[in-house]
């Protein structure tokens, strides 16, 4: 495995070009041809599982059986059940419409949008540059993949597999930075999928707008975690831990903050440091199960934000001075603290206590609409008032993490965490247009006769006989 090769900037637009030739010849669009498309990407994963494991050990320091999980198995998993779906999915479908319509068959195609731009973070190098690249193939879509430069080991083996497995006249790998990036970004794409934070989001919604072009955001942020304090704690704990620990918190749906009763507090600390001890009983320094932080620059916001805190460091807190930090839980975190300024993205566990539950919903909602909200509760009561009066991409009661596991739920944000879907046939649409279609048989003339000039009072009164139909009458007692 060799140093990143950027893709020389001139040759880009010729990349597209290719791309677009792809297109327009048709070659990409069959089903057939898109399931073979797709049993590559799962053969590439496959038969280099070990190169794949190799390469995001060296980026990211991520214990193997987080890469074998979090990236290449559920990949692979979801690769093959896209193909076999993907038939179902294309098929053209025939809503339900007003008999009078019937003859017309209204119709939905499922089109490709086009040649397709996906540009992929460092957190999940694998899953995140693919996952969508697999909804671009079966959709229809030739792809560029720009992988995240901050992940080099992945993006250049990437670069140098996927011309051996996938036809490199509809899918290529552009490897660079914001140069790179930039170029991509002056040319016109049919969609742009990105995955990363904010800034650079709008960066990107920018860009495509001078293209008209639609854009999936998937965007991260502060996903906080509500407990209820008559939950059983220790399981809340556990699994709430887990969610911080995976991929040293790096991850965009890691749990960033708790909300929990201020009596409760305490019974909190004491089973995270119970499980913290039993998940890493070596200590998590010296752990083979949890990871790194990626580089210098996030270690030192990471260890910023911990000098600066105003609240008490009840477990964790040391760092090897290079890029392990353990998981550290801070208490007693008060609005305004730095660990509740951005997205935290690392092992650092903030809890805010709260007096009740209305002023952890007014807390959540006074802030930016996070990917996830996190609720530990049992008591029905409280799930129906996080459904009505909360908003986020997602809405997970009693764990973390998880909800990536479900093949059949979308992914996405909403306001700050972003906007569109992804996973399975999520990302089969994101890809795809919905292009409507009717035909109208000639021998329908006599039923037009009314619509075509000239106009008369007649006519539209004959119209109106037709359509006119009854408002439900006001409430009884005039209310709403
Ligand atoms: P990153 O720094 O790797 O950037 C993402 C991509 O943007 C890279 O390919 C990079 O080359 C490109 N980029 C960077 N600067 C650019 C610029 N000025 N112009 C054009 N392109 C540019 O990754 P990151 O943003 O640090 O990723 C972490 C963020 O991503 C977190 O906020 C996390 O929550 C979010 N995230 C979201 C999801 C999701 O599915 N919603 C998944 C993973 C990460």
């Amino acid at each position: 495995m060799s140093a990143l090769l950027h893709t020389p900037v001139d040759e880009i637009p010729q990349i597209r070009e290719t791309l677009k030739k792809t297109f327009r010849s048709g070659k990409a669009r069959p089903l057939e041809w898109r399931r073979q498309q797709l049993y590559q990407v799962a053969r590439m994963a496959r038969e280099n599982e070990e190169a794949f494991m190799t390469a995001m050990g060296k980026d990211l320091g991520k214990p193997r059986m987080e890469t074998w999980l979090g990236e290449i198995a559920g990949l692979i998993e979801r690769t093959l059940k896209t193909a076999e779906a993907l038939e179902e999915w294309a098929k053209p479908e025939h809503p339900e419409v007003a008999d009078w319509q019937k003859p017309w068959r209204p119709t939905l195609y499922k089109t490709p949008k086009g040649v397709v731009l996906i540009i992929a973070p460092w957190n999940y190098p694998m899953i995140l540059s693919l996952q969508p690249l697999i909804g671009a193939i079966s959709a229809g879509c030739p792809a560029v993949v720009k992988p995240s430069e901050i992940a080099p080991a992945y993006a250049q083996l990437l670069a140098e597999l996927m011309p051996k497995y996938l036809d490199p006249e509809a899918y290529r790998v552009v490897n660079g930075g914001v140069m790179e990036t930039t170029k991509l970004l002056e040319l016109q794409w049919d969609h742009i999928f990105y995955t990363g934070n904010g800034r650079v989001g709008r960066i990107i919604a920018a860009a495509a707008a001078k293209h008209l072009t639609p854009v999936t955001l998937e965007l991260g942020g502060k996903s906080p975690v509500i407990i209820d304090g008559e939950c059983d704690i220790k399981i809340a704990a556990k699994r709430l831990l887990y969610g911080k620990c995976t991929n040293a918190g790096q991850i965009c749906v890691c749990p960033d903050y708790v909300l929990i009763p201020e009596q409760k507090q305490d019974e909190l600390v004491a089973a995270l440091k119970e499980h913290c001890a039993s998940f890493f009983p070596e200590g998590p320094l010296n752990s083979e199960s949890f990871g790194r932080i990626v580089n210098g620059q996030h270690y030192a916001r990471l260890m910023d934000m911990l000098r600066r805190t105003k609240g008490t460091i009840v477990l964790g807190g040391k760092s090897d001075g290079k890029l392990a930090v353990e998981p550290t839980v801070i208490k007693d975190v008060g609005e305004g603290d730095s660990l509740l300024e951005e997205e935290i993205f690392g092992p650092l566990l903030p809890i805010v206590p709260v007096k009740d539950l209305n002023e952890a919903i007014n807390y959540v909602n006074s802030k930016d609409h996070p990917l996830v909200i996190y609720a530990f509760t049992e008591k029905q009561e409280v799930k129906d008032r996080l459904i009505a009066e909360t908003m986020s991409g997602n809405l997970v009661f009693n764990d973390t993490f998880q909800q990536l596991a479900v093949n059949e739920i979308p992914f996405g944000g909403i306001g700050e965490s972003g906007y569109g879907y992804q996973i399975m046939k999520y990302s089969y649409d994101g890809f795809t247009h919905l292009r409507s279609s009717i035909d109208v048989p000639y021998d329908y003339e006599p039923h037009f006769a009314l619509r075509y000039p000239p106009y008369s009072e007649e006519k539209r009164k004959t119209i109106e006989a037709g359509m006119k139909l009854d408002i439900p009458k006001p409430a009884a007692n005039g209310k709403l």
